[in-house]
């Protein structure tokens, strides 16, 4: 009618679209009406029934006799009765589909379908209203770039669904970190961003970010493998380190570029002085960055003996770090650090060449050096590139790889990663024979040792240092050293300071030995002299 009001309607509206007639007749489009339009194309009907002419599109919402919600879209024409306006006349359809598709388009267009996360695009929004609510407020925030480390290894070699399943999986780990206001967008790729109110000062801000570190690192199953992969993140800071969104986002994208340069699995701010303040080793970080390339890393050698003959059979390298400060640094101080903050791939590299090369420097004088191992921690062998350092170090330096251990410790197999499996393998295939470090203070088991191509366990020195009063280690090494070589596996025991223990453990059936009583971990030049010592006489005099 003249007023909007629906007067007729045709009986295939039921039929076709499950709106009974009676939910439109009687009614217009106004306040207190139950069918809603959009405020805009209220004043087109406004306007048209002011000035008495057509409408066009005009969409509105009904409920359908089931009671779902409707979209309804419809034109009208003026109708005349002998030249009276007397209302419009017109026809409708239904275009739910239509409006559903539109809305989720929209969706689509804003947000990461995998994810469910806002998309680069929206984030940008989001970005802005937090930085007009920042200004306002004259408050500060801070934002985390993350980016995983490992994703391109796991789309290439474990397939795409595996790569979609793993974003997955960290989207609900870093989800689940968030607070309340909290927003994380995935940029794109392997490329996550979260944006925090809060403190901002540097010990707030790294125990967000290391949580975020910790989530991404967490092992994971994905169709029945387990996968590891970690995050590098940088850190920015509103206003500080930018006061739009383009230059905090930049300063926090360059930051994590520092942090996948520092060894990757960690973060990094973009301010220096924040960082400094944030972490107290930081400095201690700073300059473990640099030890190798000044030439700071050292590495001592340890004899190790048969424990019938006393001669030298085999040597570890330790390593050392003469810190410019702080004097000559034991690992104890510095290892965990550099596992922490991925240095340690590259101080692993270094030893690894470091001890290929004075095996050749030895044989260059003649000289005929046993079997040197070095020690492998859990991230180098997380890092597919340890197979191809220790290929390369042996092919440099000419050497059999007989002449090369590794040494990795019990935690490191229990944690199982498939690549350290791999690794594992790869090496043992190479020739490299491997040994099961610090044994004893794990928790592995019998069938953990099975698994892997082990060739030898060194004792923990925990244990050896009970001996021989001990009841209790003496009946763990005797039952160690009885299982270890039913498996087919050497022995070695670690931390041999008495010549009781050493009677001891030969009695025992001990292979080989090591410790303070058959030489201290000395520099390559002290090892020079016993290794030519033993060469012309076995030191087994020394010993008894
Ligand atoms: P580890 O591999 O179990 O090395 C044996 C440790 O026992 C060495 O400590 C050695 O000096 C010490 N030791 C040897 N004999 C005796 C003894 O008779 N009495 C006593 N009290 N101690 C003895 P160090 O050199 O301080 O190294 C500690 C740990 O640091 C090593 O334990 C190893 O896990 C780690 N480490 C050393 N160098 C490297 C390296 O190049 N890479 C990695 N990833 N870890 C390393
Ligand atoms: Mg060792
Ligand atoms: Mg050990």
């Amino acid at each position: 009618d003249a007023e909007g009001r629906f007067t007729f309607v045709s009986e295939e509206l039921l039929e076709r679209t499950d709106v009974a007639c009676e939910a439109l007749l009687g009614f217009g489009f106004g306040d207190d009406s139950p069918l809603s339009v959009e405020l805009h194309e209220l004043t087109q009907l406004q306007k048209a029934q002011a000035e008495r002419v057509p409408f066009r599109h005009i969409t509105f919402d009904v409920r359908g006799a089931d009671g779902t919600m409707h979209h309804m879209r419809i034109n009208g024409e003026p109708a005349l009765d002998g030249g009276d306006f007397v209302g419009w006349r017109g026809v409708g359809s239904d275009v739910t589909a239509a409006v559903v598709a539109e809305r989720r388009i929209g969706e689509l267009a804003r947000f990461d379908t995998l994810t469910g996360l806002p998309n680069r695009h929206h984030f940008l929004e989001l970005l802005e209203r937090q930085l007009q609510r920042a200004r306002q407020g004259d408050r500060s925030f801070a934002l985390f770039f993350i980016d995983l480390d490992r994703f391109k290894w796991v789309n290439d070699n474990l397939g795409h669904a595996a790569g979609d399943q793993l974003l997955r999986t960290v989207t609900r780990r870093l989800l689940r970190l968030l607070r309340e206001g909290d927003v994380l967008a995935r940029l794109g790729g392997d490329e996550f961003v979260v944006v925090a109110e809060t403190l901002c000062d540097g010990d707030t801000l790294s125990k967000i970010a290391s949580r975020l570190v910790a989530a991404a690192a967490e092992p994971m199953t994905i169709d029945g493998q387990r996968v590891q992969v970690s995050a590098s993140i940088g850190v920015g800071v509103y206003p500080h380190d930018g006061a739009d969104g383009d230059t905090l986002l930049r300063a926090a994208d360059h930051a994590m570029y520092q942090a996948k340069a520092a060894g990757k699995n960690t973060f990094a701010f973009h301010t220096r002085e924040l960082s400094q303040r944030a972490r107290h080793h930081f400095s201690l970080e700073g300059d473990l960055r640099l030890a190798a390339e000044h030439g700071q890393l050292v590495l001592h050698y340890q004899p190790q003996v048969n424990a019938m003959t006393g001669e030298i059979v085999g040597m570890e390298a330790l390593l050392r770090w003469r810190h410019p400060e702080h004097g000559l640094l034991m690992p104890a101080s510095f290892i965990e650090l550099a596992e922490e903050s991925g240095l340690i791939v590259g101080l692993g590299r270094w030893a690894l060449n470091q001890a290929c090369a004075q095996l050749a420097a030895w044989r260059a004088m003649g000289l005929e050096p046993p079997p040197c191992a070095v020690n492998v921690s859990r991230r180098q062998l997380e890092d597919e590139s340890l197979v191809d350092d220790v290929r390369s170090a042996l092919a440099q330096h000419a050497l059999e790889p007989r002449l090369l251990r590794v040494e990795v410790t019990e935690n490191l197999l229990m944690a199982d990663t498939m690549t350290s499996q791999v690794v594992l393998e790869a090496l043992k295939e190479l020739g490299v024979e491997l040994s099961l470090d610090d044994f004893g203070t794990g928790h592995s088991s019998l069938a953990y040792l099975k698994r892997f191509p082990i060739s030898e366990l060194k004792i923990d020195r925990s244990f050896v240092m009970g001996l021989p009063d001990s009841v209790e280690d003496v009946a763990i090494t005797r039952a160690v050293v009885a299982m270890a070589h039913s498996l087919g596996l050497k022995v070695v025991a670690e931390g041999v300071e008495t010549p009781a223990q050493h009677q001891m453990l030969r009695l025992m059936g001990c292979d080989e030995l090591q410790g303070h009583l058959f030489g201290r971990p000395t520099d390559a030049l002290e090892l020079e002299t016993l290794l030519s010592v033993g060469r012309d006489a076995p030191p087994a005099a020394n010993v008894a």
